[in-house]
Order: structure tokens, then C-alpha cells, then sequence
């Protein structure tokens, strides 16, 4: 399959599989449903295969784009450039409550799967600025995104999406759908941050250090993963056994050990 797409190769660097299915284009626009006042903001938007038909229906479209040939030909668009806010900046660098306005917005991206959950972590905090958020992903990486405790992919990312975000997959895409076609299974997720927080939580910063370590000793015992963080006597009190391995654990019993380490280690 050729790496050349309207005249353009497909950068590996940047993650460059292009959408050209116009089936699954209509599919991913109609799951986003933009309105024409919406503060829409398009992540990596390439050659424009999602731009184009957003850019139709709204007044004003904001896209982030770090490959600077791909900008240029969105700044030199012949018939959307004049509704294009075209940012070349990197992503997972950017300061997305710039963007915030009265209306909240709305983000969506075929995004570059090599950079895929960094900036699914970078976009969560910025969750309150953020109405929905709608992304092409791996489709394991979706998997993750929805798993719940006791799922197979549940881990750090499962636990930090449900805290900000109820995420559903919206639509499968297949590797035909791409130009270069990626080596795996897409799905689109749409994201939709909480308006409270589900859980009564003293520090994002305590939650990511208890699921991290958690995490990074999946097969342990939370005695032995967390005892840097909390004692078995404790996590008795919180009624929590500490014979039990990461996977087990809901965001709310989390969220208690997370509270508690706050509370005894700051
Ligand atoms: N939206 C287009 C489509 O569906 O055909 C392109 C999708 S392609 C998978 C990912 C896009 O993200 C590319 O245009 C790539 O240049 C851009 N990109 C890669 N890394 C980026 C980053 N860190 N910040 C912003 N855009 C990035």
C-alpha cells in the first residue's frame, strides 16, 4: 500500500495514518454531531479527511497540527481556510485552556497512536474546560479507556479516565478505513468529562501515585506494592484487603487510599 496520500507521504514519526473511508469519515462527524456555534478543536488533522465535513457545518474550527507541511496546506486550504484556526504546536504541549471560551469545547482527532495516552493524560487535565471529547485510538487503547476492575486491560489509564471522564466506544474502524493501513484494529471513543467528580478525592496527585505504584507491581499483592505508601493496618480500617492485587480495586476504594496517603504522607 502506498505511503503517498493527495500527494503527501505519511510521516511514521508522527504517527500519519490517514482516514479515507468516506463511510467511516460520515460515521466518526455524525457520532461528534457538531453544531454550528460549537467551540470545536481538531487534534492532528493531517490532510483535513475530518476537517473538511466538520469544518462545513461550524463557524470557526481551531486545529493542532506539529507536522509543518501538513499546517501549511490546511493554512492554504482553498475552500475551509478562512473558518481554520490552524495552532502548529506539538499536542502534548499545549495549553488547551487557551482555547476556552463562553462555550465549552468540543475535541476530537484521528490521533498519532504513538502519543496516544500521554496526551489522553494531558487532555484530562484540562477536563473542566472540555465539553466531549471524540478520538480515533487503538482499539486496546479504547478497551483500557472503558475497562472497569476486574477486566483483563484494567489499569493506570482505566482508573484516571473514569475518575474525569464516562467513555464509550462510538465506532469500530477497521486498518482498510487508513492510508497507510496501521497494523491494528481503531475504534473511536467518545469521552464525556463529569461535571462532580464521582468520587470525593483530596488530591489528583495522591490518586496517581497509589494507582501508579499500584500498577507498575500489578502481580503483587497491594500489601507489597503499597507499602511504601500505606500499612496493612490501615487499609484494614478502610476495609480494603490488603491481599488483593491492583486489578481488584474500584476507582471509589482507590480514591479511599488515596485520601489516607494524603492525609499521613502529604
Ligand atoms: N486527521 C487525519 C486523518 O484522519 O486522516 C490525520 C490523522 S493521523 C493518524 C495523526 C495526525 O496527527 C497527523 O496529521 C500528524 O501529523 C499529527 N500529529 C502527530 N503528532 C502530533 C502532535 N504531537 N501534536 C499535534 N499533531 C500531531
Amino acid at each position: 500500500m502506498s505511503k503517498t496520500h493527495l500527494g503527501h507521504t505519511a510521516r511514521k514519526r508522527f504517527g500519519q495514518n490517514f482516514l479515507f473511508d468516506e463511510y467511516v469519515i460520515d460515521q466518526i462527524v455524525t457520532a461528534i454531531g457538531p453544531e454550528s456555534k460549537q467551540n470545536l478543536v481538531e487534534i492532528g488533522p493531517g490532510l483535513g479527511a475530518l476537517t473538511e465535513p466538520v469544518a462545513d457545518i461550524v463557524d470557526m474550527l481551531t486545529v493542532i497540527e506539529l507536522d509543518r507541511d501538513l499546517a501549511k496546506r490546511l493554512r492554504e486550504h482553498p475552500f475551509i481556510q478562512s473558518k481554520l484556526n490552524v495552532i502548529e504546536q506539538d499536542a502534548l504541549k499545549f495549553d488547551f485552556a487557551s482555547l476556552a471560551s463562553d462555550a465549552p469545547m468540543r475535541v476530537f482527532g484521528n490521533l498519532p497512536y504513538n502519543i496516544s495516552t500521554p496526551l489522553m493524560f494531558h487532555l484530562f487535565s484540562f477536563s473542566q474546560h472540555i465539553e466531549d471529547m471524540h478520538f480515533m485510538l487503538q482499539l486496546e487503547v479504547v478497551k483500557r479507556l472503558c475497562a472497569s476492575h476486574n477486566d483483563s486491560l484494567y489499569g493506570k489509564l482505566s482508573v484516571m479516565a473514569r475518575y474525569y471522564c464516562e467513555a464509550t466506544p462510538v465506532v469500530m474502524v477497521p486498518p482498510s478505513a487508513f492510508k497507510p493501513p496501521p497494523k491494528v484494529d481503531s475504534a473511536v471513543v467518545r469521552l464525556v468529562p463529569h461535571k462532580q467528580p464521582p468520587v470525593d478525592l483530596h488530591s489528583v496527585t495522591s490518586l496517581e501515585k497509589v494507582v501508579g505504584n499500584a500498577f507498575n507491581q500489578r502481580r503483587k499483592t497491594i500489601r507489597n506494592s503499597l507499602k511504601n505508601l500505606i500499612d496493612e493496618a490501615s487499609l484494614n480500617a478502610l476495609d480494603i484487603d490488603a491481599e488483593r492485587r491492583a486489578q481488584t480495586l474500584s476507582l471509589a476504594e482507590f480514591a479511599l487510599i488515596a485520601n489516607h496517603v494524603f492525609e499521613t504522607k502529604g
